[in-house]
């Protein structure tokens, strides 16, 4: 097995075992603690070691990595990478039994700018956080994905909407609670019907369970990634936007970790990306800089660390797609398999100045990969990232690129299997060969 071809089978493994932020953040510890880092609480009062790994989580859904240098971060600044662990799904609603047409629905919220029409006639799956009390009183929580697909939404058959192939709306109230099952006249009120599959499903993964009290789950493909083409030019795949660069930026930061660096190296996903980053754990929130400010110590060496830091926030970037050819500029259309796409927007959408455009081409010349350019149409309105959030609040140089990729936001995506390994070996130039300046 090349080393590309073993870096895909992770990205594909860590896709399918992490359905939810909480489940991705997990699959990151578990990596970290593999290569040695050290768990730290935000509570407790910090003694680092220069040369050793670390991580920190917010949430159990955000999660920050770094290995410290061997010398002070006011002197090197931080070589930072950023991603975030959220993608757009449909979530369950507190009070989510719904009984139609004996039909047991459970009633969904978007989360984010979900495309719609793909979540119909796939077979679901839930994941996500769960808080119960055990049989001792206590509260507590755990991760479930219950793996079967235990839900489905059904389209409208084409007889009963002859427009559909020309013009089809989707009422995100009316038409997505998926379905469950039919006939529940057994099971008296659905209301309490979720709560104790719930509390079933936890003592079958063996925990203590009294009550479920509270949930963060959502719905999720339970088709696996695949390898997909002729040459296996693709990765096909749920949440490629954006765990495919979670999963890339870990691999960069763990790859020559046992080798001493002067400079300290930080990786950043957060949650609520997909719904603008405003959030105690998102991108807008404090934790990136509170982390800093523990590493720097007062506020000149902090100061100092900034001016010296750069970020390159990696956010997959829309690839130009054949049949669909005018909706990107001629010029700044990204082919799948052609390498990172550097994301530039004058109206700052982008963080992504001359200066640090140059800084990240060069991390690619280093490591003798090709890279793009992508800019959006001018006469249409640019999508954003964290990179302008994180530059914003922390006054740090920032680069937003990204792997290109086709149907984002898609409950199947679509990706090169080529552009995350390239991606992967411009993070390495940067973290592992670049001198700074
Ligand atoms: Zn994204």
């Amino acid at each position: 097995m090349t080393e590309q071809t073993e870096f895909n089978q992770g990205l594909i493994d860590f896709l399918h075992a992490s359905p939810s932020p909480a489940h991705a953040v997990l699959m990151m510890e578990k990596q970290l603690a593999k290569a040695g880092y050290q768990a730290l609480n935000e509570s407790e009062e910090w003694q680092l070691t220069p040369g050793q790994g670390y991580w920190v989580t917010r949430g159990a859904r955000s999660i920050i990595a770094f290995r410290l240098g061997e010398q002070p971060v006011a002197d090197t600044g931080v070589r930072m990478m950023g991603a975030h662990t959220d993608s757009p799904c449909l979530k369950v609603k507190p009070k989510a039994e719904l009984l139609r047409q004996g039909c047991l629905q459970l009633g969904v919220e978007v989360y984010g700018g979900v495309l719609l029409h793909p979540w119909f006639d796939r077979d679901l799956s839930l994941a996500g956080q769960i808080h119960f009390r055990n049989e001792a009183g206590q509260l507590t929580s755990a991760l479930l994905d219950i793996k079967q697909p235990i839900a489905i939404i059904p389209s409208l058959a084409i007889h009963l909407n002859r427009e559909a192939n020309k013009s089809s709306t989707v009422n995100a109230q009316l038409h997505l609670p998926p379905i469950l099952g039919v006939d529940m006249s057994e099971t008296g009120s659905p209301s309490l019907v979720l709560r104790s599959l719930l509390a079933t499903w936890l003592r079958d993964a063996g925990h203590s369970v009294a009550d479920v009290i509270d949930y963060d789950l959502c719905f999720y493909d339970t088709q696996p990634p695949a390898l997909v083409g002729l040459d296996q030019e693709f990765i096909s795949s749920a949440r490629l936007d954006n765990l495919l660069s979670c999963y890339t930026g870990l691999k960069a930061l763990l790859h020559s970790h046992q080798q001493p660096q002067a400079a300290t190296s930080l990786l950043v996903c957060n949650d609520h990306e997909e719904v603008g980053s405003a959030s105690a754990i998102g991108a807008e929130g404090p934790f990136l800089e509170s982390i800093l400010r523990r590493l720097s110590g007062n506020e000149q060496q902090y100061q100092r660390m900034i001016a010296q830091s750069l970020l390159i926030s990696c956010d997959n970037a829309h690839a130009i797609h054949p049949n669909y050819a005018d909706k990107h500029d001629d010029n700044h259309g990204p082919k799948i398999n052609a390498g990172p796409v550097i994301k530039v927007n004058a109206n700052q959408r982008y963080a992504t100045s001359s200066e640090t455009s140059a800084l990240f081409s060069s991390f690619c010349d280093m490591a003798k990969v090709p890279y793009q350019h992508f800019v959006v149409r001018s006469d249409m309105g640019c999508g954003s990232t964290i990179g302008p959030i994180a530059g914003t609040k922390l006054g740090v140089r920032v680069v937003d690129v990204g792997a290109p990729q086709w149907s984002m936001h898609s409950i199947r995506e679509t990706a090169g299997s080529k552009d995350a390994w390239y991606l992967s070996q411009a993070l390495q130039a940067f973290i592992y060969e670049w001198e700074g300046d």
